[in-house]
């Protein structure tokens, strides 16, 4: 997936033209990817759009969808790709219909949903152009899932279960890595420091590709004129 001919062009914060980001999340369990996302959100205006957050609201509405869901997302397996598809495709046509870009957390995840992500985002100009890879060494992201299950009690914040999530991202998340790093479209940060160095690094890649006016940085979150656009409810 790289950046098209048709990748929105919005007014930047200076008056002058900038890119409207439209970005992946791409990172093992643990790594931030929840964090980062809605704080890019916040920065740019972007749609958030949670997979997890998603499946998790088809659960708590009880539906046959959402008991299908559970079945795999209790187990830390993932999700078949026609079930994300049905959830997410409309979010995402949504998201961009409503504000020009979208920071994508958590999908896709293997390659086949790579592949029609970028289908997809040819035929609808949507599509993205950066995906970020956050990583942390693997004791890192235990501990802070496990600090996660005290905070939140989510099912799947399990011991057992999270060193399955981190087997499944090994094996069928990790081969996009390479994928989008082949295509030039991937950001590596390193999450195992500061969320304030974190998200300054962020930024500043964003900007070495044009896809973040320096303005907006410099005015921090306070100041940007942007609303969170999440779409977890829609
Ligand atoms: P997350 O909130 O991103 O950690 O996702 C929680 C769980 O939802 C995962 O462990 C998977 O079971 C499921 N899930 C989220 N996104 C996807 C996806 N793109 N493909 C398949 N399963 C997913």
């Amino acid at each position: 997936m790289q950046a098209g001919p048709m990748a929105g062009l919005v007014a930047g914060s200076g008056g002058g033209a900038v890119v409207m980001v439209r970005v992946i999340m791409l990172s093992p369990p643990g790594a931030g990817k929840g964090t980062h996302s809605r704080w890019l959100t916040l920065q740019t205006g972007a749609a958030h759009i949670s997979s997890g957050d998603l499946l998790r609201e088809e659960v708590a509405r009880g539906s046959d969808l959402g008991r299908q869901v559970a079945s795999y997302t209790d187990r830390g397996d993932l999700v078949p790709d026609e079930l994300i598809f049905r959830i997410l495709a409309p979010a995402v046509v949504t998201a961009a219909r409503n504000t020009g870009g979208y920071v994508l957390d958590g999908f896709p995840r293997t390659m086949p949903q790579a592949l029609r992500a970028a289908q997809f985002g040819a035929d609808l100009a949507l599509t993205s152009n950066a995906v970020i890879y956050l990583t942390a060494p693997e004791d890192e992201l235990v501990s802070r899932l496990l600090d996660r299950a005290q905070r939140d009690g989510r099912a799947d914040d399990t011991l057992g279960v999270i060193r399955h999530r981190l087997a499944v991202f090994a094996r069928e998340t990790a081969p996009l890595i390479d994928y989008y790093r082949g295509r030039g479209i991937l950001l590596e940060l390193s999450t195992n420091r500061a969320e304030a160095d974190v998200q300054a690094d962020l930024l500043n890649q964003l900007q070495a590709r044009g896809l973040m006016s320096p303005r907006a940085t410099e005015l921090g979150p306070d100041h940007s004129g942007q609303a969170e656009t999440t779409l977890r409810n829609s």
